[in-house]
């Protein structure tokens, strides 16, 4: 590539700055949280189908070949027909929740910053990757791979978007890059594996309820048990440790363990409720003895976060250590308490062999376990060639030599073969000045992306395309 292409190219990108952050604050508008529909026009509900029908428009305004997949996937590509080179990016976000300070769909450009809801994840890389396929058109960069855009719309639930795609045997690019992650390029993705753990004897009656955590993928920070009202509970409450509160019903008494939340992926430094409150229980011996027997196994798999009590503690030197977090807590319709765990499980570790180990715990500690998910590790060698040019190029545009790493989300890049997660966002940034403490982050309230640093990131990714269209490119084959 010249130097005068790379001048060129720098400079259409930063004349398009403010009709990139328009079309951005246009998608972001747009609420596509993915949520379950019966219409099959629409398979992941209204805002997710706008959203798909609003980026494709802005691809054809644009020159591009636009392809809907039923609504589940879309594409833009330079050129009709099957793409070697893919950059995989998704429309749907992850609810709004509370504590906005700005509006979550009336996107707004201040301060050098766009601030909605998907404004980095993922709206912000799919734009700008959306410009890097004009701007290919715009300056007639020859390009003799076809390269193209996918546009998912089930992400952050379940990639049923994804899964569709496959199943219908849809062409994959031979290469894919998965701009949902941090720069450098992460190469290996933990597998996730859930499994819901029943006991197999009931409680008695003086368990009234039971209940832990609201979603698989995070460590509850509130867990409760009601306990049928006896007076010999009386004297033992007052050794509670701290983190229980209880209140005292008619006929009842509310245990509630207070925690602190975090990311299952992440669990380190967080405080498991559903641990605090059984050990407390345990402890107190609030409960008659087989009762306690009942807890005592669900204590003991959140006593850490490395799956030591299920036997699966494990780790490599590619992706670290397995975790597995017991994040919601249940009582079922016969009584018995039921534990759904998530666990992050490293590139190199079987899945069957975990599995098999669950199962042998759990029987020796009275559970049946139900494998609900077994999602498997994404895994490039660092060392693959077409590795190797994306980090050479990265080295030359930073002066950064970080290695490819790992990580215990989860991105398309599981789903697709050859992908890597590939920015574009820039390691350690400070969070915006404007926003308080938990502000701006992806999936955090006022959610926040830098255009200095999402145009940064174009001109790095126009880089490696033109390096991955090279003749001479280990990706030709
Ligand atoms: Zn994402």
């Amino acid at each position: 590539m010249s130097d005068a292409l790379l001048v060129r190219i720098d400079a259409w990108i930063d004349a398009h700055r403010e009709e990139l952050i328009g079309d951005l604050i246009r998608l972001i508008n747009v609420r596509s949280v993915s949520e379950s529909s019966n219409d099959p026009e629409n398979p992941f509900g209204q805002g997710c189908a706008d959203a798909l029908t609003l980026a494709l428009e802005m691809g054809q305004e644009k020159g591009l070949y636009a392809e809907d997949y039923l609504g589940y996937v879309g594409r833009l590509s330079l050129s009709e027909g099957s793409a070697d080179l893919g950059i995989w990016a998704h429309l749907d976000v992850v609810p709004e929740a509370d504590h906005w300070i700005y509006e979550p769909y009336d996107a707004i450009y201040h301060e050098g910053y766009v601030i909605g809801r998907g404004a980095a994840d993922n709206k912000g890389p799919l734009i700008a990757a959306l410009y890097l396929l004009w701007l290919i058109k715009e300056l007639e960069i020859p390009f003799r791979k076809n390269l193209a855009l996918y546009l998912g719309t089930n992400e952050e639930a379940g990639m049923a978007d994804l899964i569709f795609y496959n199943a219908n045997g849809y062409q994959m690019p031979r290469i894919s890059l998965v701009p949902d992650c941090a720069f450098p390029l992460c190469h290996a993705e933990k597998g996730i594996i859930e499994v819901k753990l029943s006991a197999m004897h009931a409680f008695s009656p003086s368990v009234l309820g039971l209940q832990g955590g609201l979603a698989t993928n995070v460590v509850p920070d509130s867990a409760q048990i009601a306990i049928a009202y006896d007076e010999s509970l009386l004297p033992k409450l007052d050794a509670l440790p701290q983190e229980i509160s209880y209140e005292i019903e008619e006929d009842a008494v509310l245990f509630t363990a207070h925690g602190i939340t975090g990311h299952t992926a992440f669990p380190q430094g967080s405080q498991n409720a559903i641990g605090l409150l059984c050990e407390a229980i345990l402890k107190a011996e609030l409960l008659p003895p087989s009762d306690l027997d009942l807890l005592y196994f669900i204590s003991r798999i959140n006593e850490d976060v490395y799956g030591t009590a299920l036997h699966i503690d494990c780790s490599d030197e590619i992706s670290g250590r397995l975790t597995a977090v017991g994040s919601v807590l249940r009582l079922n319709g016969e009584h018995c308490a039921e534990l759904t765990v998530n666990i992050r499980y490293p590139v190199k570790a079987s899945s069957e062999k975990l599995i098999a180990s669950i199962n042998t715990a759990c029987a020796q500690n009275r559970f049946r376990m139900e494998l609900l998910k077994d999602s498997h590790p994404a895994f490039v060698p660092a060392t693959t060639p077409f590795v190797l040019e994306i980090m050479e190029e990265y080295k030359a545009f930073t002066g950064d030599d970080s290695k490819p790493y790992s990580m215990a989300g989860g991105t398309y890049a599981r789903r697709l073969p050859n992908a890597v997660g590939f920015g574009m966002g820039w390691q350690n940034l400070p969070q915006p000045p404007f926003l308080p403490a938990g502000h701006g982050g992806a999936h955090a309230p006022d959610e926040a992306v830098e255009i200095d640093g999402l145009l940064r990131a174009m001109k790095l990714y126009a880089r490696v395309l033109l390096r991955l269209n090279a003749p001479d490119s280990a990706a030709k084959e």
